[in-house]
């Protein structure tokens, strides 16, 4: 039987950096077509070295999502999205009701591009409205207008999308609960399937971070966004929407982000594309035959050195590192505790080798009698936090990891 992955793709561009983003882009956008090139060769070179065709014949793995994430995607000209979604399609058998997500920026798309990606496969959007208040969209530092982002929305349902998903960010200087409920109400109009809302977090190197150290400005304190968390999710819930991961919203389970599911059930995924990050879980049949551990890859983060890496008939593979049992185990703790699902015991327990409700037992007593986490037992045994629970994740992750570790 041959792996099911999930696939993704880095796109590095972005027309100039948010205020508050540390994630790898490039704003030199004349890369891009040697990036395209380049992308369509490590995936390639990648699929070939690892399907099971070191074995010929046999064919290629198994993909139920590929996502476009950047930097922007929808910096793409749609002749290169199309070139890559075709190797993608040679490279994977990929089901025919695969999830196809492409993020989107307010102010790089029109009518014309959303149709057109529509046309190739995408069937579902992520856009990055982060807020419709003009004075916070100026201190993130976006390049786009409120107006835009209606734009965006509305082209995107008028072309005929139905799986939409917006992302927005609270916590920004000095917000209190009344700027951030008309965000979630304005963004409520749109009745868009899935909404992602992050607290703001002012990344290293950022120019966010060097003004908040400057003392130009201040941040909501811990109690007042642990306010805006519980107050956000039930919102929400109010209004039809699930909360099924601590940043993310669906409304109904279908409209899910699969290949983000996918990830925070430690799932096997391949990244591709400069500072992409690839994961290989290991099947059952890896773990039982006592080979290696789950490895964890990441790409080198610089696009020229990416694409002179694969010019040079190399992979751009910076580093890599085997997962030990107490890593695998921490990590699907801390992810399962981000989700409504939980943390799937069976499946701890299975590569633990320990008996979870045993090794915890004095802390998840204490956790559920402080009404902070549910204990479920039965063949599909889980724990999960309650709402209150999350607002607390980090300690409670900090309290899990002390007896792991
Ligand atoms: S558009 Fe996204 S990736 Fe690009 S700089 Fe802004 S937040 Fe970062």
């Amino acid at each position: 039987m041959s792996e099911n992955v999930c696939v993704y793709i880095h796109v590095p561009f972005c027309i100039k950096k948010c205020s508050y983003c540390d994630f790898y882009s490039t704003d030199t956008l004349s890369f891009l077509p040697a990036y395209v090139k380049s992308l369509q060769q490590e995936i390639g070179i990648r699929t070939r070295l690892s399907s099971p065709s070191a074995q010929p014949f046999l064919p290629p793995k198994k993909s139920r999502t590929l996502y476009f994430g950047g930097g922007t995607p929808s910096l793409l000209p749609l002749e290169a999205v199309k070139k890559i979604l075709e190797t993608l399609f040679t490279s994977y058998r990929v089901a025919k009701d695969a999830e196809i997500t492409f993020e989107v920026n307010p102010g790089t798309v029109d009518r014309l591009y959303l149709e057109g990606l529509r046309n190739l496969g995408i069937n579902r959007l992520s856009i990055g409205v982060q807020s419709f208040d003009a004075a916070k969209i100026k201190v993130l530092g976006r390049i786009h207008t409120i107006g835009q982002s209606v734009d965006t929305i509305e082209a995107a349902k008028a072309v005929g999308f139905d799986n939409i998903g917006c992302d927005l960010i609270y916590g920004t200087p000095d917000e209190t609960w009344e700027n951030w409920i008309q965000d979630l109400k304005r963004a409520l109009e749109f009745r868009v399937s899935h909404l992602s809302c992050y607290m703001l977090t002012l990344g290293p190197g950022t120019f966010l971070k060097a003004r908040h150290e400057q003392g130009c400005f201040s941040l909501p304190d811990p109690e007042t966004l642990s306010d805006l968390f519980m107050a956000t999710s039930v919102f929400l819930g109010q209004n039809g929407y699930e909360h099924y991961e601590i940043s993310n919203f669906a409304r109904g389970r279908k409209n899910r982000s699969c290949h983000n599911s996918n990830y925070w059930q430690m799932r096997s995924y391949d990244g591709f594309g400069p500072s992409a990050h690839s994961f290989d879980a290991m099947t059952d049949k890896g773990q039982d035959a006592g080979l290696a551990f789950p490895v964890r890859s990441w790409n080198t983060a610089n696009v020229s050195a990416y694409i002179e890496t694969l010019v040079s008939g190399r992979l751009p593979v910076r580093e890599s590192e085997a997962l030990s049992l107490q890593q695998q185990v921490l990590e699907r703790v801390m992810l399962g505790l981000r989700t409504s699902d939980g943390i799937d015991i069976t499946a701890v327990e299975k590569i633990w080798g320990q008996d979870f409700s045993r090794v915890f037992a004095p802390l998840l007593s204490r956790l559920e009698t402080q009404g902070l986490g549910v204990f479920e037992t039965g063949p599909g045994k889980q724990f999960h936090l309650t709402l209150s629970g999350r607002a607390r994740l980090d300690n409670i992750v900090e309290a899990f990891a002390d007896k792991i570790l």
